[in-house]
C-alpha cells in the first residue's frame, strides 16, 4: 500500500498548494520549515518555473522566507527602536509583521495604495520621491525596481531619503544573465514573453549592483547560495535568492 509519504514524493514536483494542505491535514507536520509563518510543511508548492516556491500555510514566497532567515539569523540587522522603516510594496504578510514589531515607525508605502484594501499604505513614486524631513533608517523594496523605467533615478531617490547610517535591502528577479532592458515602447506580451511578466520592463543580472553603486550605494550581496545546503532545502530557498544590502556613500 502506498504511504502518504511515498504519495507526497511522488507529487511534490507540481503539488498544488490545496494537495500539500490536505497531505498536512492528513499526515501533520513535515520535514520543511516555513520561518515565514512558523509551520513545519510537507513542501512548497509551485508557481510558475519554480517547484518549491510557496508555504502551504501562509502562502509566502522564496524571498520572503529568504529575508526572514536573514533577519533571524543575524546576516542583516533590524533598526532600532527609534528609527524608521520604509517597506515599498508591503504584500509580505510576515515582514509587514516583523517591521511592525520592531518598534519602529513603520511605514508602508506603493505607487498604487489601492491594490492594499483596508491597510494604510501611503503612495510612493519612488521616481517623484522628494526627501521629507525626517530620513529612513531603512528602506526595504523586493521585486520593485524590474518595475521602474528609470530605474536609476529610483535607486537614487531611495538613496537621498536615507538616513546616513541607513541601510536600503533591494531585492529583484534574478537571472544569470547580464541585465536587459524592453524600453518604453516594448509590446505588453514581449515583456511577458521575455521578462516573465507584462508589467516588468527588464530583467537583472548581477550587474544590478553596478547600477547601484553608480547610485552612491556600497553594495553587499547576501545570497541564499552561501548558506548551508540543508538550510536552504528546508526553508525552501531559491538559488536565485539574492538580497543587495546597500548603504549611501559620499558621491
Ligand atoms: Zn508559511
Amino acid at each position: 500500500m502506498l504511504s502518504v509519504k511515498r504519495i507526497a514524493r511522488g507529487l511534490r514536483g507540481r503539488i498544488s498548494r490545496a494537495g500539500l494542505q490536505l497531505q498536512g491535514r492528513l499526515s501533520p507536520g513535515g520535514s520543511y520549515v516555513c520561518n515565514a509563518c512558523g509551520s513545519a510543511v510537507q513542501g512548497f508548492f509551485a508557481y510558475g518555473p519554480t517547484q518549491d516556491w510557496g508555504c502551504p500555510t501562509c502562502g509566502s514566497s522564496p524571498r520572503e522566507r529568504f529575508v526572514r532567515h536573514a533577519v533571524d539569523s543575524g546576516l542583516l540587522r533590524l533598526p532600532g527602536r527609534d528609527s524608521r522603516i520604509l517597506h515599498i510594496a508591503p504584500s509580505e504578510q510576515s515582514l509587514v509583521a516583523l517591521f511592525s514589531a520592531s518598534g519602529a515607525a513603520y511605514v508602508r508605502a506603493d505607487i498604487y495604495p489601492a491594490s492594499y484594501p483596508g491597510q494604510e499604505v501611503r503612495r510612493v513614486d519612488l521616481c517623484d520621491f522628494p526627501v521629507g524631513a525626517e530620513r529612513y533608517d531603512l528602506i526595504y523594496a523586493s521585486h520593485v525596481l524590474e518595475h521602474i523605467l528609470d530605474d536609476e533615478l529610483a535607486m537614487r531617490n531611495i538613496r537621498a531619503n536615507l538616513a546616513p547610517n541607513g541601510e536600503a535591502w533591494i531585492i529583484v528577479p534574478l537571472h544569470d544573465r547580464p541585465t536587459e532592458e524592453g524600453g518604453p515602447d516594448m509590446p505588453r506580451r514581449e515583456r511577458e514573453r521575455r521578462f516573465g511578466q507584462w508589467d516588468h520592463v527588464r530583467f537583472y543580472g548581477e550587474d544590478i549592483a553596478l547600477r547601484l553603486q553608480r547610485a552612491g550605494f556600497a553594495v553587499e550581496r547576501i545570497a541564499a547560495t552561501d548558506l548551508a545546503a540543508d538550510v536552504r532545502h528546508r526553508q525552501g530557498l531559491t538559488d536565485a535568492d539574492t538580497l543587495w544590502r546597500c548603504r549611501p556613500v559620499s558621491l
